[in-house]
């Protein structure tokens, strides 16, 4: 890897395409380089916008030569001798494929916290969502596979696991063992070495009571659940097809509620789908009060290619949107505010992540998923990666702030 991509010999573009704005700003990046192709530079697009766009990428910029889908992956290098050799355009663009994304070559950036992929793909059909035309059908990795990568990783001083799929709760073992996602989450809990192991994403419909039996078991299991909600209009859920009603994703909010441990819980929203009236978005509004969730990421809807949305009356206008949007982080923020006061004199462990030099503080992160940002009193050359409690003394909306309470 070079510094800066004017120095690179070969430029890819990973991208994503779950909304337009970020499909966009691939084609006007890709204006960038355009001046040096035929200086000897290959440019490549790879991920869900090449999945989606194919050869029509070559159209709209014709100093690509690569254009591949994340199921193509594996044939990567292969490609690349055939660029090498004298092919003008290659592709990979099957969505055949068994693969599972069962590779030594995965790159580390941060020397605590690894990603594995337990899940590829998705088999649901959310009317608004593109990824089942990039990412194709689900299929899991051996758990077998999957612990071996965690004691891999233990072995090397990695201490907190991220188990990643699109719908990580519908992971089936392919092998003989045949586990489903809460076995391979308390499993992944016991490998020696790993102090904490979060996953995401849930889709409610697959999200089971075992699940949240396995994490009140293990502390190692992290205090944080991430369950998409969408909207809080069971008319509007069954025409996202989502596969659940409020009420059925109010009993899995119940079961976290009711648990032996506080779970920090946190939800994807979509506003203006069409045929959203004034009356279903309240009803959203009425679920962040009712659930009290500790955040959320929102988006305005964004049609897609290919999917069944596209075909619905009653659209929402842009403004309108942009109203609903900005109303449901107002509600949230002030229960964001609330919820983080309630944390202040108590204690948290946090995983040091990093340092604000500016702030002299050290930034760092709670089971339950909250940035503990804290001073410590002792001069020490770094904290990063050790495991400290917290007392919080000050809290915002979107952080906390506390001191340290051990010597080290
Ligand atoms: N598999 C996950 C979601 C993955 S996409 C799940 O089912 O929950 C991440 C989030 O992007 C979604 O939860 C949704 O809130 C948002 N999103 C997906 N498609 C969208 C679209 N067309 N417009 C706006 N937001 C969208
Ligand atoms: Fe998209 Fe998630 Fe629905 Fe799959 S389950 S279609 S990834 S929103």
């Amino acid at each position: 890897q070079v510094d800066e991509p004017e120095n690179a010999g070969l430029v890819l573009y990973n991208t994503c395409s779950i909304r337009d704005k970020a499909e966009q700003k691939v084609f006007n990046r890709l204006q960038n380089f355009k001046r040096d192709a035929g200086k000897g530079k290959i440019f490549g697009v790879l991920g869900c916008v090449a999945q989606q766009e194919g050869e029509k990428i070559f159209d709209r910029a014709p100093h690509v030569s690569l254009v591949c889908g994340s199921a193509s992956y594996p044939r990567f290098g292969e490609m690349l001798v055939q660029l090498e050799s004298g092919s003008r355009r290659v592709t990979g663009l099957s969505l055949d494929t068994e693969e599972t994304f069962d590779t030594p070559f995965t790159r580390r950036d941060n020397p605590h916290r690894a990603y594995i992929t337990i899940i590829e793909g998705c088999d649901k059909s959310c009317a608004y969502c593109v990824v089942p035309f990039t990412r194709g059908p689900e299929r899991s990795r051996t758990s077998e596979s999957v612990i071996n990568e965690a004691r891999g990783l233990a072995e090397r001083g990695f201490t907190e696991i991220q188990l990643l799929g699109q719908n990580v709760n519908s992971y089936r073992d392919p092998s003989p063992a045949g586990w489903d996602f809460a076995r391979l989450l308390a499993e992944v809990g016991r490998v020696r070495g790993i102090r904490r192991v979060r996953y995401t994403t849930s889709h409610p419909r697959d999200f089971v009571k075992a699940i949240v039996d396995a994490m009140d078991e293990n502390p190692v299991l992290c205090d944080h659940v991430h369950l998409p909600v969408q909207s809080g209009s069971s008319k509007v859920l069954a025409s996202m097809d989502r596969l659940y009603t409020r009420e059925e994703y109010m009993r899995r909010v119940e079961w976290l509620k009711t648990a032996r441990r506080k779970y920090s819980l946190t939800t994807d929203i979509i506003v203006g789908f069409p045929g959203e009236t004034d009356r279903d978005f309240q009803q959203t509004l009425d679920l962040l009060d009712e659930v009290q969730y500790d955040s959320l990421f929102s988006f305005k809807y964004s049609p897609r290619p290919n999917t069944a949305a596209l075909a619905m009356e009653n659209v929402v206008p842009e403004d309108e949107k942009q109203r609903r949007l900005i109303a449901l982080q107002e509600k949230q923020r002030a229960i964001q505010i609330r919820r983080n006061a309630e944390l202040i004199g108590g204690t948290q462990e946090v995983l040091v992540e990093g340092r604000n030099q500016a702030l002299a503080q050290w930034i760092g992160r709670t089971s339950c998923n909250r940035t503990l940002n804290f001073a410590h009193p002792e001069t020490v050359d770094s904290l990063v990666g050790r495991y400290l409690p917290v007392r919080v003394t000050r809290s915002g909306p979107n952080s906390l702030v506390g001191e340290s309470v051990t010597v080290v």
